[in-house]
């Protein structure tokens, strides 16, 4: 594939800049472990100066400041149609960087492109409260935006990402400082361009991409950053909020990993459960914070759901993105890829039985094979772990009081489902799972108008939804008195 890469520099004040320490680093085309670019590498000085102009951008008196609730919403609208008139090359230049299928990068800008939408609609509907108070006074409260967001996100779904932490900032009328994954910073660079494009002021947003412990520690510890949001991994989440603390007590949101249980239940039809648990693991080569990766089976149907998924999986076209018959492409990078490789290596010391996949696909490149293990034990670090891979793990079960107990005994508490005919059961089990997201007979449906986000160290904050809007904003009180 063919593709003009056209940005690769820095965004700042609506200008593309050189790094000022003159570095670069490579993005890699996960498909075949090749360069694509070199693009500038943002550090600590060049997280300054965005601050500096994203200050400006956010004075009192600035034209952003200044914008009726209408027109900025009518910014944020003219991104969504520009991400959809650019979707055939954005998708392409999505599907390079970050190597899924095509489909599903079209897929993700058409669902970016709802969700600024979505977050266009609110502007204007941000509203205080008038608050009941004594005979002579008068109380308000009024949802001020923070000021500089910096958000730092992650390589699995770009410019999704993106779109959902800009489209709440930007509803609420903050300014932005984004750092894309250095692994996949091509397709915020191009929404740099159609920011400015769609006619945002000067300094509203800056995208700087760059290193996660200089660029992004950079963000995290800067003392005049009014809010971070940060999407990845636990271990850097617990960075950021301490960062964040010892640095100005910044406002910050958290969105991490998951080891999220889907649990079939014995009434379940037995062909829709097993596409659905394969839906819920492989999904975008199982690099998702919500795989159902603990897949519970009740022991009546235990043998025959692993047998029909095996079936299923061997069917999976795994390999080049851009074919239209793919269904898997490759995993990010070759940490990733040598990680999973190593926990499926755990899973069979640790006496998993190995049902299918387990290997490379091909020899270049970071493909993986979709893999079933079955006889999981819940102590197993394939069990535990977040693998960020095409590995379905596979527990038995027999009792729901049991069940419930095992699948809420993680650190994590992102997602949850279950499969079951019997209703019930399905709201028991969606009152009792700790999880920010419960699907019964679905999976991983995630909607711009619902909050998304975590139970215990899956993160704090919702975002989408009204509630994503809660992360955005100060609430000030105003007391009058009538005199
Ligand atoms: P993953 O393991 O999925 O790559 P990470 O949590 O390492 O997830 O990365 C998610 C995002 O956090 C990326 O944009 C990365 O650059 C950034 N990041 C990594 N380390 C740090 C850090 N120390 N401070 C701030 N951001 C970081």
């Amino acid at each position: 594939m063919n593709i003009e890469i056209k940005y690769t520099q820095i965004f700042i004040n609506n200008e593309w800049h050189k790094a000022n320490n003159g570095k670069t680093f490579s993005v890699i085309n996960p498909s075949t472990g090749e360069e694509i670019c070199q693009v500038e590498e943002a550090s600590e000085v060049d997280v300054n100066k965005a601050v500096e102009v994203a200050r400006k951008a956010f004075n009192i008196n600035s034209p952003w400041r200044k914008l009726e609730p209408a027109t900025r919403g009518s910014l944020i609208r003219k991104f969504a149609s520009l991400l959809r008139r650019d979707i055939d090359y954005l998708s392409k230049l999505e599907t390079l960087n970050n190597g899924k299928p095509l489909e599903e990068s079209k897929g993700d800008i058409n669902l970016s492109a709802d969700c600024m939408d979505y977050y266009a609609g609110w502007v204007d509907k941000i509203t205080g409260e008038t608050i009941p108070s004594g005979h002579d006074s008068f109380i308000y409260t009024r949802h001020e935006p923070i000021g500089i967001c910096g958000q730092i996100i992650p390589w699995n779904y770009p410019i999704m990402m993106l779109a959902w932490k800009l489209g709440p900032a930007l509803a609420c009328g903050n300014v932005i400082i984004l750092k894309p994954a250095e692994q996949t910073p091509l397709t915020a660079l191009y929404c740099a361009a159609l920011i400015k494009e769609a006619g945002f002021p000067p300094g509203v947003v800056n995208i700087l991409p760059g290193d996660g412990p200089i660029c992004g520690n950079a963000i995290a510890t800067h003392k005049h950053i009014d809010k971070i949001a940060f999407t990845g991994s636990v271990e850097i989440g617990k960075k950021i909020q301490i960062a964040a603390a010892q640095s100005n007590l910044k406002r910050v949101s958290l969105e991490l990993g998951g080891k999220s249980p889907l649990i079939i239940c014995e009434d379940a039809d037995l062909d829709f459960a097993v596409n659905l648990a394969h839906r819920a693991i492989f999904t975008n080569a199982a690099q998702n914070c919500t795989a159902g990766s603990r897949t519970f089976v009740h022991t009546k149907i235990y043998d025959a759901f692993i047998a029909r998924s095996i079936e299923l999986t061997k069917k999976r076209i795994v390999g080049n993105p851009f074919d239209p018959h793919t269904k898997q492409g490759p995993q990010i990078n070759d940490s990733q890829f040598k990680k999973i490789l190593n926990y499926i290596e755990l899973g069979k010391k640790d006496g998993a039985k190995l049902e299918y996949g387990g290997e490379q696909v091909g020899d270049k490149g970071y493909f993986i094979q979709p893999t079933i293990f079955s006889d999981v034990q819940d102590h197993m670090k394939i069990a535990r772990e977040e693998i960020f891979g095409p590995v379905m793990s596979i527990l038995k079960f027999d009792s729901y009081d049991e069940v419930i107990e095992r699948a809420n005994d993680t650190c994590f508490g992102l997602g949850a489902g279950v499969i079951t005919k019997d209703l019930t059961r399905s709201l028991t089990f969606a009152q009792q799972l700790q999880a920010g997201s419960v699907w019964i007979n679905d999976y991983d449906v995630v909607c711009n108008q619902a909050p998304f986000g975590g139970y215990k160290q899956s993160g704090h904050g919702r975002e989408l939804g009204r509630y994503g809007l809660e992360e955005y904003y100060e609430v000030k009180t105003v007391v009058i008195k009538l005199i």
